[in-house]
C-alpha cells in the first residue's frame, strides 16, 4: 500500500533548541493556511524532522501533477528549506522498490539516477547502503536504458525511513528557507509601488515577520493609481502568509504644504521625514515593533549616509533597511523571482513623483532640518492623517 505525500524539511528550525517546537506548530499554521483556499481537505502532521502533507482522504489522493503545483507553492513559505512529494508505504522492502520504481517512472526525462536512501530508525534490518544496492538493482531492472551514476545524476531517488513508514520520492525542490512567518514579530513596511520595498517587505517576511504596508499615495494632488499596483503587490507577495494589512495615507495635499514651506533641495527629507513619523505612530497603534524600508545606501540622492540619518532622527522606532548593501541588478533579479517586477515596472505617480526638487540635498546637515522641522504643525498633520487612515485586512 503506497500513497502520495508531500514532505517538508526545514533546516534552520531544526537548530532552534527548545524553540523548535513552536517554530514547527507555527509552520505547521502556516502550511494549512497555505492549503485553506484549495476546497481540498489536507491532514498536516509531524514525523521527526519532517512536516508531512497528505491528503485528508484516500479518495482524494494527489496525483503527480498536482503533487508538484503543491510543492511549488509551500516552496515559497518562510521556514522551509526543501519541498518533495512522492509516496509513503510501509518499512517493507518489497514496498519501497516498487514505490521507487513509480516515483522514478514520473520523472519526464533523464538518463541516469542514483539511489539515496537515510534511516531515522535503525531498527530497519537493512543499513543505507544495502538499501541504496537494493533499491537501485530493481530501478536498473526496470529501466535498463538507464545507468547509474555517483556523481551528479539527472535524478536522485530519496528513500527516508522514519518511524514505521519509508518514504520514497525523486521530486525535490529547494524552497525559500528562512524561519516561519509570525515567529519574528510584526514590522511595518513603508511599501511603495516601486521595485525596491517590495523586495524588502519579502525579505523580513523570509526571516519571520508579520508585516504591515504602509502607502503613500500622492492623491489628491494626482490620481491614487499607486494605492492599485501597491493592491497587486500586496497579491504578489500574500503567497508567503507574511501581509498582514495594508494602511493608505493619501499624502499629496502635505507634499504641496511643505514644498511650499520649506527650501526647495530639502523637500524630499522632509516628506521623507513626515512618513516615517506617521508610520512610527501607524505602528504602534497596530503593534509593529519596527520600520521597514527598500533603500540601498547611495542609489538615490536621499538614500546617501547623510539624508538617511536626517530621516532617522526623527523616530525612536528601529529603522530596518534589508536592502541596503543590496546591488539594484540583484534586486531586480528577485523581484522577477516574486513577480512583482511586471508591477512595479508600470509607472505611475505615487506621492513620490510630485514636486521634486531640481537639485535634491545628498548631504543634508541634521541641525539644519532639525530647526525648519520645530517650525512646522507637525503632530497637528500627523492627528490629520492618523483619523483618515485607509487600513484594508488581507
Ligand atoms: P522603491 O523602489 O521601493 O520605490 P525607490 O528606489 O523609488 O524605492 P525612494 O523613492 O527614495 O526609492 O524610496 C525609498 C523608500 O521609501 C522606499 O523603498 C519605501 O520604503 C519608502 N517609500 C518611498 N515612497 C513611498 C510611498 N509612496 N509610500 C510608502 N513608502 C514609500
Ligand atoms: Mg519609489
Amino acid at each position: 500500500m503506497s500513497r502520495p505525500v508531500i514532505l517538508v524539511h526545514y533546516h534552520e528550525l531544526g537548530l532552534k533548541g527548545h524553540n523548535r517546537s513552536t517554530f514547527e506548530r507555527r509552520l505547521i499554521r502556516n502550511i494549512q493556511a497555505a492549503l485553506a483556499t484549495d476546497g481540498r481537505a489536507y491532514k498536516v502532521s509531524k514525523t521527526s524532522g519532517r512536516i508531512l502533507v497528505d491528503s485528508a482522504t484516500h479518495a482524494e489522493d494527489l496525483d503527480a501533477s498536482e503533487g508538484l503545483a503543491l510543492v511549488k507553492r509551500l516552496a515559497q513559505l518562510p521556514g522551509i528549506a526543501r519541498v518533495s512529494c512522492g509516496l509513503r508505504v510501509s518499512k517493507d522492502l518489497e514496498a519501497i522498490k516498487q514505490a521507487a520504481e513509480r516515483v522514478l517512472g514520473q520523472v519526464d526525462t533523464f538518463d541516469s539516477f542514483k539511489v539515496d536512501a537515510r534511516r531515522a530508525n535503525t531498527n530497519f534490518p537493512l543499513d543505507s547502503m544495502a538499501l541504496n544496492r537494493e533499491v537501485g538493482a530493481h530501478l536498473v531492472q526496470c529501466f535498463a536504458d538507464k545507468h547509474v551514476q555517483m556523481k551528479a545524476p539527472d535524478v536522485r531517488v530519496r528513500v527516508e525511513i522514519i518511524k514505521n513508514e519509508a518514504f520514497v520520492y525523486s521530486i525535490s525542490i529547494r524552497a525559500v528557507g528562512g524561519l516561519p512567518t509570525g515567529s519574528s514579530g510584526t514590522v511595518l513596511c513603508l511599501l511603495s509601488s516601486g521595485l525596491d520595498s517590495p523586495v524588502a517587505a519579502w525579505q523580513m517576511m523570509r526571516r519571520g515577520a508579520q508585516v504591515i504596508g504602509l502607502h503613500f499615495s500622492g492623491a489628491p494632488e494626482s490620481p491614487d493609481s499607486s494605492s492599485l499596483l501597491v493592491r497587486q503587490l500586496a497579491q504578489k507577495l500574500a503567497v508567503t502568509g507574511g501581509l498582514r494589512k495594508l494602511v493608505f495615507v493619501h499624502f499629496g495635499g502635505y507634499q504641496r504644504t511643505l514644498s511650499l514651506a520649506i527650501p526647495e533641495s530639502l523637500r524630499i527629507i522632509f516628506y521623507r521625514r513626515l512618513m516615517f513619523k506617521v508610520a512610527e505612530q501607524v505602528a504602534t497603534a497596530l503593534g509593529a515593533k519596527a520600520l521597514v524600508t527598500g533603500e540601498s545606501l547611495g542609489q538615490v540622492a536621499s538614500q546617501t549616509l547623510d539624508n538617511i540619518v536626517a530621516v532617522d532622527a526623527v523616530v525612536s522606532l528601529p529603522v530596518f533597511r534589508p536592502l541596503i548593501g543590496t546591488d539594484k541588478q540583484e534586486i531586480i533579479d528577485r523581484a522577477r523571482e516574486l513577480g512583482t517586477y511586471a508591477v512595479s515596472s508600470q509607472t505611475t505617480d505615487d506621492c513620490c513623483t510630485l514636486f521634486m526638487p531640481r537639485n535634491p540635498e545628498t548631504h543634508a546637515r541634521l541641525d539644519d532640518v532639525e530647526s525648519l522641522w520645530a517650525r512646522l504643525p507637525i503632530s497637528v498633520w500627523v492627528d490629520e492623517i492618523k483619523e483618515k487612515l485607509i487600513i484594508e485586512e488581507l
